[in-house]
């Protein structure tokens, strides 16, 4: 039995998976934020609403990004609709 063996290859990639796990943590926690805020804005019953201007903020941004804080005007983005059509 390489048991030893084993817990040797095991260890290297849970050090692998741990620097992954930390950066996707990371990244889940600031989405959690995000969510957190979105969530409290629905209860106050703001939520979709432009933090800068309170203009309901346009429903595809809320499709692309549903914790978006802005409508167009003020930073919120539609990532699908890119500069589409000038004339
Ligand atoms: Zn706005």
């Amino acid at each position: 039995m390489d048991i030893v063996d084993n817990m040797e290859q095991a260890g290297q990639s849970w050090d692998d998976a741990e620097k992954l796990d930390l950066a996707t943590i990371d990244r889940i926690e600031r989405g959690l934020e995000d969510i957190g805020r979105a969530l409290s804005l629905m209860d106050e019953g703001s939520y979709g609403l432009c933090e800068v201007c309170g203009a309901p903020i346009e429903p595809l941004i809320l499709e692309e990004e549903p914790t978006s804080m802005n409508c167009s005007i003020h930073g919120g983005s539609i990532h699908g609709e890119r500069e589409a059509g000038d004339g």
